[in-house]
């Protein structure tokens, strides 16, 4: 039989005894005759693309088992607890109980954006927006909250963009929500508008508690949070950024930023007009 031949019936059981659970196994191209080479090759890189969205797939669902587990054992201990005592007074039980829910739901709502947002079959509805108008509004939003910590927000520059408007909002709320949070008594925030004829940049930066560089190739990932403790003080669900994140791809922007423990955190996005 002919060597191609024979490597071609080689390459097709390959290819059959490939299953879900034996993704890691690759085919031996490089004994292959030139003509099919680049098909090995292309056809080992394809595997090594399924193999790591299977893996994120995996851990991914694990971090969500892990994620629900707090809460709704928290509120099945507080209704248990409370059970258990027919005299007590339920309005605190329920007050807990409601906060729980609230983050239970809102992880829920998070998930099902970034779901949706993944869906390749998604069709976005984009419009001409006038970005500081918007950041403004979401900047009154957040008043109280900037009040309370006394933080100042000052938004410079203007450009128009065409973008989906509600996804707009959900990207600069979120930057700017993790902004106020991270950042402590008294400080500044600046978010910057910028465009040219091709791109719009928006900066927002922040003199808060900063971030090290060690976290930086994982802050994007699903519940990806620094000090677990003080995200979730802070109503944290570490689904912030990677909804952040898919807003940018879906739009083909780029997104970046520089940080420095205890000086504050840059965020820059960029994105064609
Ligand atoms: P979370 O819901 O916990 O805020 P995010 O995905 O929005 O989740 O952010 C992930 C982590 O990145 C946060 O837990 C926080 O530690 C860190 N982070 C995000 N933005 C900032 C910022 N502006 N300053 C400091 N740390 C930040």
């Amino acid at each position: 039989m002919k060597r191609s031949i024979r490597s071609l019936i080689n390459m097709t059981n390959a290819a059959k005894t490939i299953t879900a659970s034996s993704l890691h196994q690759r085919m031996d191209a490089d004994y292959w005759p030139q003509e099919f080479s680049e098909l090995g090759f292309a056809f080992n890189n394809m595997l090594d693309r399924i193999e790591e969205s299977f893996s994120r797939l995996r851990s991914f669902s694990a971090d969500l088992a892990h994620e629900l587990r707090t809460p709704i054992n928290n509120l099945l201990g507080e209704t248990e607890v409370a059970l258990l005592h027919p005299q007590t007074d339920y309005r605190q039980t329920l007050e807990s109980n409601f906060e729980e829910l609230k983050f239970v739901a809102a992880m829920i709502e998070n998930l099902l954006f970034l779901a949706q947002a993944e869906n390749p079959r998604l069709v976005l509805t984009k419009e001409k927006i006038n970005v500081a108008e918007i950041i403004h509004r979401i900047k009154d939003y957040y008043e109280e909250i900037a009040l309370d910590k006394n933080i100042e927000i000052d938004i410079q520059g203007h450009a128009e963009l065409l973008f989906n408007l509600e996804m707009f909002g959900r990207m600069i709320s979120n930057l700017l929500l993790n902004s106020l949070k991270y950042t402590d008594q008294d400080g500044k925030i600046l978010v910057n508008i910028s465009h040219t004829k091709d791109t719009v940049e928006i900066q927002l930066k922040d003199n808060g508690i900063g971030i090290d560089k060690i976290h930086l190739p994982r802050l994007f990932d699903r519940f990806y949070r620094i000090d677990e403790a003080r995200a979730r003080d802070s109503g944290g669900i570490g689904l912030g950024l990677a909804i952040v994140k898919s807003i940018v791809d879906l739009h083909q922007g780029t997104i970046h930023l520089t940080s420095k423990i205890g000086v504050g955190t840059c965020f820059t996005l960029q994105f064609s007009r």
